[in-house]
């Protein structure tokens, strides 16, 4: 199988913690360029796969929410016109909860090109905590989000949530955890705050504004969101990411199983699915600039010798609940033995990190 994963690097502003590539952009002229730029990869990228049949598409960012209904379609029209997706059967696009409320044609136009997954970045359901971190959205702008989509006819739905960072109590962490299980989303992922070179948050850190709270509070919550998910039916399948049976992200999942993916638009990485890597300019002005002079906007690429490959199938493997098959490694040690596979136990996911280290090559 094989994915395609298409980025959208413009926010209406930055996060507080964010590290990714994106540009903050409001108006809609940089993205009709961006949109046209992409169709034109989409076409010159067509022969990419070879032969694998296309099961999921996923639109991240940034905000692809931020997209006009029209460029919406004419991103899918050239993913369609340069691939078979007939065979799709997971189709994500990441919102932010502020887009879903106030932008009255997006959830007809994402459910008319066939998005069937939707990841809406919610974070936390404390407005003091969601004003620190200089998102856009309060906690009832996230709940009313949340019900439109479900009006609107989604019915695969994740959430995002942070936990671990300075000021979050273990009560108030326990409250958002409480209600996002209250909105019964198919799908919960919680991330740790890290600090992110590229941050603002970084810099709060170089002026002493900002400290991290420390591993014993942060293994604490992660207990707590293990406990708490696992309680009211999300099963944890990798060590951020629960879901009710059956609504693990097949996009990510292939990720770990190192399945080809193209990866379409600036900053965007692509994979053989065996031992080539290679990724785009980061610049939306180089992306855009390479595309209209008819050249494929190529940022570098690596070959991936057989330790790499081997290293990559312990790190990604193990940080699943399924782990990694007995072949690949020799002694368990510390891993709990499956049948088939070797995986580190639940109560250690939270030091996976530090735990395959011991495993790499
Ligand atoms: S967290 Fe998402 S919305 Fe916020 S700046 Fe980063 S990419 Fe943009």
């Amino acid at each position: 199988m094989a994915g395609i994963y298409l980025h959208i690097p413009f926010c209406a502003s930055f996060c507080t913690y964010c590290g990714f590539y994106s540009e903050v952009c409001t108006g809609r002229e940089p993205h009709a360029r961006y949109i046209e730029a992409l169709a034109r990869e989409t076409s010159l990228r067509r022969d990419f796969f070879k032969g694998e049949p296309i099961k999921t598409i996923y639109f991240g960012g940034g905000t692809p929410s931020m997209l006009m209904g029209d460029d919406l379609h004419r991103i899918h029209d050239a993913l369609a016109a340069a691939f078979d997706l007939s065979r799709v059967e997971e189709f994500t696009v990441e919102v932010n909860p502020e887009d879903v409320v106030s932008r009255g044609g997006l959830l007809p136009a994402l459910r008319s090109i066939g998005a069937n997954r939707i990841s809406m970045g919610v974070q936390s359901f404390c407005d003091r905590h969601l004003r620190w971190m200089n998102r856009r959205h309060d906690a009832a702008t996230a709940v009313e989000a949340f019900r439109k989509l479900r009006t609107a006819g989604f019915g695969n739905i994740s959430i995002d949530l942070i936990f671990g960072f300075a000021g979050l109590t273990d009560i108030e962490w326990r409250d958002t955890l409480q209600r996002a299980i209250s909105l019964a989303p198919e799908h919960i992922s919680a991330y740790q705050m890290s600090i992110d070179a590229e941050s603002a948050l970084a810099e709060m850190v170089a002026l002493g504004r900002y400290a991290d709270p420390g591993d014993e509070i942060c293994a604490r919550q992660y207990e707590l969101q293990q406990q708490m998910l696992e309680a009211a039916g999300y099963g944890q399948y990798e060590v951020s990411n629960f879901c009710r049976p059956g609504y693990h992200s097949r996009h990510n999942s292939a990720y770990w199983t190192r399945e080809p993916y193209l990866g379409l638009g600036a900053a965007a990485h692509s994979f053989n699915g065996s031992d080539r890597r290679s990724w785009n300019s980061s610049s939306v002005e180089q992306y855009c600039k390479a595309l209209e002079d008819g050249r494929l906007p190529l940022g570098g690429g690596e070959h991936l010798t057989e330790k790499d490959i081997y290293n990559e199938r312990i790190m990604l493997g193990l940080r699943t609940t399924r782990g990694v098959p007995k072949g690949l490694i020799a002694a368990p040690g510390i891993l709990q033995d499956t049948g088939d596979t070797y995986r580190i136990p639940r109560d250690k996911l939270f030091i996976c990190d530090s735990i395959i280290e011991d495993f790499l090559r």
